[in-house]
């Protein structure tokens, strides 16, 4: 093995560019080793910022936005990336069995409603939202247009976006000729090759609802996406019940606040995304057999115990 000196090392890798902002709601921060590092940084960046216009449910101009505006008129035409996601997601509703719904919203508002009464949704208020609730009404239309069948109903990314700006850095990254980096957006975690010294990037699994930091282990992974999903940080009470961020689009009920989270490993951080969204929303003993019967590679962790899939073995470390 060729040792490098340090200050050799730092010619040939050039030193990293690090890189903090606050994007899609959430901290993204980037590592980058290579000539251009700093720029390749500075152009993910613009990239995120760009698709946050497009799907941020908080700006009026956004094209999900417009999608809502314009559900039940007509269909809006829309930029290739929406098109791409969106075309993606009516895939894995179905892949899913509906566990993972971007039409979920309307049902999302009602139990966020229902948290601020301090009562439950009444039987007709859960019907009506979810008569609105189907992934497998999006319209595509070609080129470039999108639908929404019915009044009321709209789109909410917030379970696969991020996955999709994870995987345009790492090719932003690809295209510049960098060979080494990381984009994590808010534990959304993409990485390009392994590290300039040859060893594996090190991505950390958090134990749901403690401290951020306080792990249960962790994936040493190269050209890879880790992806979790969990029933904590972003949950709310009705009455006495606390619910998780998650609503199960089949039942219309949000999903219980528990120590229960998925993670997902795969070259692609939107199927990861999604994937690691969905199989928590099916439950520990279902998303272990349909991980299983799917290949897809993840780590359950399920009141303090942990479920590997066999892909996983040999880069799981506890
Ligand atoms: P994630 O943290 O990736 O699991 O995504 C959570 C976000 O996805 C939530 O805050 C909602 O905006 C949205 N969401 C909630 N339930 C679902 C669902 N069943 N399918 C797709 N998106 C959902
Ligand atoms: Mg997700």
């Amino acid at each position: 093995m060729i040792r490098l000196i340090p200050h050799v090392k730092d010619v040939v890798f050039g030193a990293p560019a690090e890189r903090s902002d606050r994007l899609m709601g959430t901290h993204v921060y980037q590592r980058v080793y290579g000539l251009d590092a700093a720029h390749c940084c500075e152009l993910a960046r613009a990239e995120i910022s760009r698709l946050e216009q497009l799907w941020s449910v908080f700006r009026p101009n956004s094209e999900v936005s417009t999608l809502a505006r314009q559900a039940g008129l007509s269909a809006v035409k829309v930029a290739p990336d929406t098109l791409a996601i969106l075309s993606q997601a009516r895939s894995l509703h179905e892949f899913t069995d509906g566990a993972f719904d971007v039409t979920a919203g309307p049902l999302i508002e009602l139990w966020r409603s229902a948290a601020a009464r301090g009562v439950a949704p009444t039987a007709d208020e859960l019907d009506s939202a979810r008569a609105l609730v189907d992934g497998a009404s999006i319209e595509l239309h070609e080129p470039c247009k999108i639908g929404l069948p019915r009044a009321g109903q709209r789109i909410d990314l917030g379970a696969i976006g991020k996955g999709y700006a994870a995987d345009r850095c790492i090719a932003i990254y690809n295209q510049h000729g960098i060979r080494h980096g990381l984009v994590d957006l808010g534990g959304n975690v993409a990485v390009l090759g392994g590290k300039p010294d040859g060893s594996p990037w090190r991505v950390g699994l958090q134990i749901p609802g403690r401290e951020r930091g306080d792990a249960f282990g962790w994936l040493e992974v190269r050209d890879l996406s880790v992806v979790t999903s969990g029933n904590y940080e972003r949950g709310y009470q009705v009455g006495k019940t606390r619910y998780s961020h998650l609503i199960d689009p089949r039942t219309g009920v949000p999903l219980p606040d528990d120590a229960f989270s998925v993670t997902v490993v795969h070259a692609s951080s939107m199927l990861a995304d999604a994937l690691s969204t969905a199989l928590l929303v099916m439950g520990p003993q279902r998303a272990y057999e349909f991980a299983l019967e799917h290949s897809i590679d993840a780590v359950l962790y399920d009141a303090g115990v942990i479920q590997l899939t066999p892909g996983l073995f040999s880069m799981f470390g506890a």
